[in-house]
C-alpha cells in the first residue's frame, strides 16, 4: 500500500495554516470544500456546523463514517482591559505556558484579523519579580495589540469586541528528517490522511464497502462535535491524536488504537476488528488507554447515539502545545483507515 507523503504532508500545511479555533468556521469549510472538489466531492453541513462528505460505497445499506476534527485550541476576548489589552477565556485545553510570547489573529465579526502579542502581564525579568514564577492562566494572560491603543475605548474604534474569537500562530514546520512540528496536529493531520485515502482509492479506482460519510467537526476541542451525527450513521470512527508518555506505546510514528478515554472504553467489537484490520495491512500501530481525553465518537455515545464508537490516530508529541509528529505515523494512519473502509 502506497500512500503519498506529499499529500499528506501539504494538506495538513494548508489546514494548519488556515485558522479555526472553536466555532470560528468561515476560514476553514471553504478550503475543506476547494479540497473536496478536487477529488469530485460536494460539502454538506449540518446545524452543529459539520461539514460532510459522502462517499458512494459498494454496499449502500450501510452507512459508517469517519470524523477529523477542523477545530483547534483557540481563545476568545472576555474582556477589554482600561489599558487596552484583550483578557481572555479559553476555547479547549489550552495550555497558556505553551503560547506565551507567541502572535494571536483576533477576528472580528466584520471580517478583519488584527494580530497582537500573547504575554504575561508580568512579562519581562528585568521588571517583575515573579516572571519567572507567575502561574501562567486566564487572569495573568493578556494580548497586547500590534497597535498603539492606551484604554477601552481605542480598542472598540478598531472594530474588536467582547466575543471576538482569537487563533493562535501554529508555525508549522516540516523538517528534513519527516517531522512535522506546529500547533494543531490535533487534528488537522487527520484531515490529511482523509485526503490521502482519498487519492489513493482515486488512485486505484476504488470504492469503499459500505456508504461513508467523511465528517468534519467545529466543536471538538471542547467535547460536542460528535453530540449530533446522522441517524443512518452505524459506526463512528475518530480519526484524533495518539497520546505519548509513560502509561502508552504511542510514539511519533505509530498510529493509536484507543481502547478506552477519559469517558469511556471504545465498543469492543468494533476496535477487535480495527485492530486485525491493523495487522492485516502490516501497520505500525498500538493499541493504548488515553487519560485526559476524549473524541467526537465517544460525544456521540455521550449524547445518545445508537452507534458503535472506536478511534484511532497519529502519535502526536506534546498535545495541545506546539505538536510534534513523524510523517510516518500520518502514513500508518491512513494505511488503517483504507484497511477500515475497504473492509479488510
Ligand atoms: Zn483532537
Amino acid at each position: 500500500m502506497i500512500i503519498n507523503k506529499e499529500i499528506l504532508v501539504d494538506v495538513t500545511r494548508e489546514f494548519i495554516n488556515t485558522p479555526s479555533p472553536v466555532a470560528y468556521y468561515e476560514e476553514v469549510m471553504p478550503l475543506l470544500e476547494k479540497k473536496a472538489k478536487e477529488y469530485g466531492y460536494d460539502v454538506w453541513y449540518d446545524r452543529k456546523r459539520t461539514g460532510y462528505i459522502t462517499m458512494e460505497g459498494e454496499d449502500a445499506s450501510k452507512t459508517v463514517m469517519v470524523g477529523a476534527h477542523l477545530d483547534t485550541l483557540g481563545l476568545i476576548i472576555r474582556s477589554i482591559n482600561s489599558d487596552g489589552t484583550l483578557a481572555v477565556r479559553q476555547l479547549g485545553g489550552v495550555s497558556y505556558t505553551s503560547i506565551e510570547g507567541e502572535t494571536v489573529h483576533v477576528h472580528t465579526r466584520d471580517g478583519k484579523t488584527h494580530t497582537g502579542l500573547m504575554i504575561c502581564t508580568s512579562h519581562s525579568v528585568h521588571v517583575y519579580d515573579d516572571a519567572r514564577s507567575l502561574v501562567r492562566d486566564e487572569n495573568s494572560m493578556v494580548i497586547k495589540l500590534d497597535a498603539f491603543v492606551n484604554c477601552e475605548q481605542d480598542v472598540i474604534e478598531m472594530g474588536i469586541d467582547h466575543g471576538d474569537i482569537i487563533s493562535i500562530d501554529p508555525r508549522f514546520e516540516y523538517t528534513e528528517t519527516g517531522f512535522i512540528k506546529a500547533r494543531f496536529i490535533d487534528d488537522k493531520a487527520a484531515v490529511g490522511c482523509v485526503f490521502a485515502m482519498l487519492d489513493y482509492f482515486k488512485e486505484n479506482n476504488l470504492k469503499p464497502k459500505y456508504t461513508t460519510y467523511l465528517a468534519f467537526p467545529m466543536y471538538e476541542e471542547i467535547g460536542h462535535g460528535g453530540a449530533y451525527i446522522p441517524k443512518e450513521v452505524e459506526e463512528y470512527i475518530a480519526l484524533d491524536i495518539g497520546l505519548i508518555g509513560p502509561d502508552y506505546h504511542g510514539a511519533e510514528d505509530k498510529v493509536s488504537i484507543c481502547a478506552k478515554d477519559a469517558y469511556s472504553p471504545y465498543d469492543r467489537g468494533l476496535t477487535h476488528r480495527i485492530i486485525e484490520q491493523a495487522k492485516k495491512v502490516e501497520a505500525n500501530y498500538c493499541v493504548d488507554v488515553f487519560y485526559r481525553y476524549g473524541t467526537d465518537a465517544n460525544a456521540a455515545i455521550r449524547a445518545g447515539n445508537n452507534v458503535y464508537a472506536a478511534a484511532f490516530g497519529m502519535g502526536c508529541l506534546s498535545s495541545h502545545g506546539r505538536e510534534r509528529c513523524h510523517v510516518n505515523s500520518l502514513v500508518e494512519t491512513t494505511k488503517l483507515l483504507i484497511a477500515y473502509l475497504l473492509d479488510m
